[in-house]
């Protein structure tokens, strides 16, 4: 019944874009880390919770402590596009689908196939010398023991994720405010919405459909044209059939 209407809402829109949280990624093998209970232990002994650790502050002071928690718990080489992944590319090659705006940082919407993709909190494989601004990729980032450092000028390498404390970077967040005010649907996927810019982008579509799809309820469910609560990638693979 509600795919049918979902399958109804794409054949209908031209403009559509999507919105994606972390269950986009769970369906893939990569846990949510907000999720993640309990305490990370540092090498001083103390624990912190995992928005402390990927806090710009944190990054700062403890860097060496910040890449083993980085590259233990927010690195999925292995990971596979899911379902969800590759309905969208279907849907982006049939012309209807405009962009993808996404919180994760593993690039799969992109290694799925998909290629207009805004990534509002950056990307694990793009990593720059923070004094030379020299590129490295993620298979080097992870080749290195501890701290991964420039091989040019010796300067630390950051990964160009957004760390709690930093803000979005201008361009992306400029781009996918654009998509969503000429968007014809919106569908927001994958996300409780509760964490910022989230909630605050949905206030710039003026489109016809709002479509949510999300395990859980979210405080948007009554403002949508479309509620679903169920797995992202069976719902997507479904509608985006016809
Ligand atoms: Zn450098």
């Amino acid at each position: 019944m509600s795919i049918n209407k979902l399958r109804e809402i794409l054949k209908a829109s031209q403009n559509i874009i999507f919105f994606g949280g972390a269950g986009v990624s769970t369906e893939s093998g990569i846990p949510d880390f907000r999720s993640e209970n309990g305490l990370y232990k540092a090498s001083n002994g103390e624990g912190y919770p995992p928005e402390t650790i990927l806090s710009h502050s944190f990054y700062a002071a403890h860097t060496k402590d910040f890449y083993r928690f980085y590259k233990e718990k927010m690195i999925y080489q292995e990971a596979k596009p899911s379902a969800g992944h590759l309905a969208l590319v279907k849907l982006e090659a049939m012309g209807k689908l405009k962009a993808v705006i996404t919180q994760n940082i593993d690039g799969l919407h992109q290694v799925a196939g998909s290629k207009k993709v805004y990534e509002l909190h950056g990307s694990v494989h793009r990593n720059h010398c923070t004094k030379c601004h020299q590129f490295y990729d993620l298979d080097f980032v992870m080749a290195n023991e501890g701290v991964p450092k420039c091989t040019h000028c010796g300067g630390t390498i950051k990964p160009d994720v957004v760390l709690y404390e930093e803000g979005l970077d201008d361009e992306t967040i400029n781009g996918a405010v654009a998509a969503i005010m000429e968007a014809d649907a919106l569908i927001i996927g994958g996300t409780s919405l509760v964490v910022q810019p989230a909630a605050s982008l949905i206030h710039y579509f003026r489109g016809k459909h709002l479509v949510l799809i999300n395990k859980s309820s979210t405080p948007y469910d009554n403002k949508a044209d479309l509620v679903i609560h169920e797995a992202i990638g069976k719902i997507l693979s479904e509608a985006v059939d016809f």
